[in-house]
């Protein structure tokens, strides 16, 4: 496909023209939702052990705060690992 602004050719399954990439704006939001879509997968991951957690033990004051803080760690680290990932595709 071509690019809409320089015209330029670009691969098919690119989430941004290379011969644009001074649009800041554009790499940013890219960045970004790069950062949600790790976290959200992030927070999946850690869902999935806390529900099981709480349903094997039931609603413990400890198995809560695991059941809590499990999701938590795991969307952080998502969310840092898809920001990390977006800027290196940006480079
Ligand atoms: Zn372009």
């Amino acid at each position: 496909m071509k690019c809409s602004k320089c015209g330029q050719e670009v691969p098919e399954d690119a989430i941004y023209c290379p011969h644009c990439t001074g649009d800041r704006q554009t790499t940013q939001r890219e960045i970004i939702r790069g950062g949600i879509v790790g976290g959200l997968k992030g927070l999946f991951l850690g869902l999935l052990p806390a529900i099981v957690l709480l349903m094997h033990y039931g609603a413990e004051r400890g198995i809560k705060a695991i059941a809590f803080i499990v999701p938590v760690t795991t969307f952080t680290t998502g969310l840092i690992i898809g920001l990390v990932r977006a800027k290196r595709d940006w480079k």
